[in-house]
């Protein structure tokens, strides 16, 4: 398929309510495991990396290998440029090929935000079709280098997410409504789930034009799952449950085969293992045979 960016294939999904997948990869192989069971099912994709891995590998050297397997795919797939909290950063990503922005300037004051993600969003649209992403309020946890406290946490304000989105020209919105990243520390977080509704009426009541994205999705049980993306969720972010998976399938593969020395069976054994949870997620976000 022709490389595309994520704001059309939201707003489909915004439209016939289920959500894209926005998977977080750290190496090749997950990359590879997450496009074969997207590819599997039909469903559209989001590669998402974070700031740390996309510098380790390089962002040309990720988005070479992107595009070679965008191109060829039966689905469309787009890459992200997770959490990124610095504008020139963003603007040296983007050049370097990737089809999303995420600027995280949501720990600055909102002015200080809407100027920073105005910024990358001119910077973007004027260079191709890139769409942009930019939260307000605050998610907890730890993402990659992005860490917020619990009493840090703010929740997004409904009329400032109108303010925000109108005056940055931003494509896709994060709004924080109690998601955490990182593993949550009890089974029902308190998620606020008519803030979600009165943002997603303010921004797209009448017709969908800003698809919203719901961080924080690992550890949270189906129900709530499904509701988030029925209040308008489009785009759903899975990174801890991912890493996890890599580092558990790694361990358990040597632990059991620990005289043998052949890296192939090893990274075999993480693709499965990662293909599996991202045919988990998939269902889950009703995304199969949407692409
Ligand atoms: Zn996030």
């Amino acid at each position: 398929m022709p490389i595309v960016s994520a704001k059309n294939i939201l707003l489909k999904a915004t439209h016939e309510k289920y959500a894209v997948g926005a998977f977080n990869i750290t190496n090749i192989i997950q990359m590879e495991a997450v496009v074969e069971a997207a590819e599997k099912n039909k469903a559209p994709l989001i590669i998402q990396v974070s700031v740390t891995p996309t510098k380790f590998i390089g962002p040309k050297v990720l988005s070479s290998v992107y595009r070679t397997i965008a191109e060829s795919s039966s689905i469309p797939i787009c890459l992200h440029l997770d959490h990124c909290d610095s504008v020139d950063y963003c603007k040296e990503v983007a050049d370097a090929g990737y089809t999303n922005i995420m600027i995280d300037a949501s720990k600055q004051n909102i002015s200080e935000n809407i100027r920073q993600t105005k910024e990358v969003c001119d910077y973007c649209h004027n260079i191709g079709d890139i769409t942009v992403e930019g939260e307000l309020g605050t998610v907890s946890g730890v993402e990659d280098q992005v860490k917020v406290a619990e009493d840090e946490a703010a929740l997004c304000d409904p009329e400032s997410a109108l303010k925000f989105v109108n005056e940055t020209g931003v494509d896709i919105f994060a709004p924080a409504i109690g998601t955490a990243h990182g593993v949550y520390k009890t089974k029902n977080p308190k998620l606020d789930f008519d803030r979600l509704k009165k943002i997603y009426e303010l921004i797209n009541g009448g017709e969908p034009k800003t698809p919203l994205v719901i961080h924080g999705g690992t550890g949270l049980q189906p129900d709530v799952v499904k509701r988030l993306v029925s209040l308008g969720g489009s785009k759903f972010n899975v990174s801890t449950d991912l890493k996890h998976t890599l580092i558990d399938a790694t361990h358990d593969y040597i632990s059991s085969h620990r005289d043998e020395y052949n890296p192939g069976k090893v990274d075999s054994a993480i693709r499965s293992a990662i293909i599996d949870k991202i045919n988990y997620w998939i269902d889950l976000l009703g995304s199969a045979n949407k692409a």
